[in-house]
């Protein structure tokens, strides 16, 4: 495809995304052909800035586009037939919003790593590279690397899942491969940054004869605080931070807000203790990632997701919170990495309709259900389908069509149709062989794309009941929206690509 017609469907693209989404009417006045775009592209690159924001905090929704924040806007809201209308999030309701391409140097469906790059550095890169240009050799420097030399800022980095993960090391790390764990927990040490904080560091250990990383970030003069006691006593005296949750889920991260107790700290506690040891005469610069969005949406776990992203609204919440007390000079963004899932709402079997609130019926996430199968497995190697109806009842509301439960109408929408039910069947006695002994060929990979059989035929069900299809367990090439807020917000308004989102911060904060 000649370039000018690559621009040319890439806005197309844009407006039609734009055209069905709500909250965005302003951006849907843009002009219509590529030239125009670029015009417009270029006005707001020169766009005047009223207001030099000294606090800057940037939320990374991973994995959250358009039906991410709208699936929780709709979970939210009314379906009542003549009513139906969406519920609210604080940051849809931001005065400013814009469009971003998510592309990178070689693909249209990118990963965490090159996507967090063109927001943090201004570069288009490979999918698996941090912090570096197209060659995987040059650094490219990021708007925290810089926002901290030249004006002294304080800066903190949180996020829901492991610290050292692409999204979060994209702003302190540059590393040709995001698998070098390792690595990039020795260049988090090397930062000098004031606060890390959320899931652990994955490999810190390393290999033979390297030392632990929590051992070099202590001897880096950082305090490790991994107890609830421990960060909540920190103080604005405490120095370098990283702040471990004190509970972990799966692979380092901390749990999805669906399954989390009321005595566990949420992303929003670690965003609020950030703001209180960051804040300081010279301005901060915050960015938090909520990461599991994307692995919900992977797992094609609609609810996980959407409370995932109700759960993120807490966490901007705490920096609205601070931006009331400091209203001319905090800038507020929330914004999405990419789309994971190709999530939609609408489903063929579905139609017209959707039906979330049959969601509520799953109580626990994908990762949990999972953990609580294998327990039951470990006590019954034998388990029997018959064994794990009323578990499945118990956790998704889902019924078999000879349930016993008397009160129950055979065409209830949580009884499993004859068809889901084989569906379901099916999956359990894949999911009771061992793993290496399950079938492999292109059914199941597309059936249940590496996850457990079982768990992923089941959100699948209650997903598709609700009206929810997902296209995909990778990420796909939906655009992302921009919230913008406060001082130096009106620069975010309009359609851009993912690399101006650092252009406009470097902009708004006088670099
Ligand atoms: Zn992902």
């Amino acid at each position: 495809m000649s370039k000018v017609k690559a621009v040319r469907a890439a806005f197309v693209g844009i407006i039609a995304a734009l055209v069905f989404m709500s909250g965005c009417a302003r951006t849907a006045e843009a002009p219509v052909t590529p030239q125009a775009a670029q015009i417009a592209s270029g006005s707001e690159q020169t766009k005047q800035i009223t207001k030099t924001p000294k606090y800057l905090f940037v939320f990374i929704g991973d994995g959250m586009s358009y039906v991410q924040v709208n699936a929780a806007k709709v979970y939210r809201g009314n379906n009542t037939s003549g009513e139906v209308a969406t519920g609210n999030l604080n940051f849809t309701a931001f005065p400013v919003a814009g469009v971003a391409t998510t592309h990178d140097a070689t693909s249209f469906c990118p990963d965490s790593a090159s996507t967090a790059t063109s927001i943090s550095c201004g570069v288009k890169t490979h999918s698996g590279v941090i912090g570096m240009e197209v060659d995987k050799t040059t650094v490219a420097e990021s708007i925290t690397e810089q926002l901290s030399r030249e004006k002294g800022m304080k800066i903190g980095i949180v996020s829901s899942v492991t610290i050292n993960h692409a999204t979060p090391a994209a702003f302190y790390a540059h590393v040709s491969s995001r698998n070098d764990y390792y690595d990039i927990a020795m260049q988090m040490a090397e930062s000098g940054f004031d606060y890390f904080a959320g899931g652990t560091i994955s490999q810190a250990e390393g290999k033979d004869g390297q030392t632990n990383a929590f051992d070099v970030l202590q001897s880096k003069g950082y305090t490790i605080a991994d107890t609830p006691e421990e960060i909540r006593a920190l103080s604005a005296g405490s120095g370098k931070v990283y702040a471990v949750s004190p509970v972990l889920q799966d692979s380092g991260a901390m749990p999805y807000a669906l399954d989390r107790t009321e005595d566990q700290l949420s992303l929003a506690d670690f965003v609020k203790k950030g703001i209180e040891l960051l804040d300081n005469e010279n301005g901060f610069f915050l960015m938090c990632e909520s990461g599991k969005v994307d692995w919900a949406c992977h797992a094609n776990d609609a609810m996980s997701a959407i409370h995932d992203v109700v759960d993120f609204e807490e966490s901007i919440q705490a920096a609205l919170d601070f931006a009331a007390s400091h209203p001319d000079e905090t800038l507020i963004l929330v914004t999405g990495d990419h789309e994971t899932g190709g999530m939609t709402i609408g489903y063929a079997a579905t139609g017209y309709d959707t039906a979330f609130s049959i969601l509520d019926r799953q109580n626990m996430s994908y990762v949990a259900f999972d953990s609580f199968i294998a327990r039951l497995k470990d006590e019954n190697p034998n388990l029997a389908l018959e064994d794990v109806l009323p578990v499945i009842k118990a956790n998704f509301g889902l019924m078999s069509a000879s349930d016993p439960d008397a009160n129950i109408p055979a065409n209830a929408p949580f009884v499993m149709t004859p068809m889901e039910y084989a569906k379901f069947a099916a999956a359990f006695d894949e999911s009771m062989k061992a793993s290496a002994n399950r079938t492999q060929n292109e059914e199941t990979a597309l059936l249940y794309g590496g996850y457990d059989p079982l768990s992923v035929t089941l959100t699948h069900i209650i997903n598709n009941k609700a009206g929810i299809g997902w296209t995909s367990y990778a990420h796909t090439g939906t655009p992302v929206p921009i919230y913008a807020t406060g001082a130096g917000a009106e620069i975010f308004s309009g359609a851009y690509d993912n690399t101006d989102i650092y252009k406009k911060l470097a902009q708004v904060a006088g670099l």
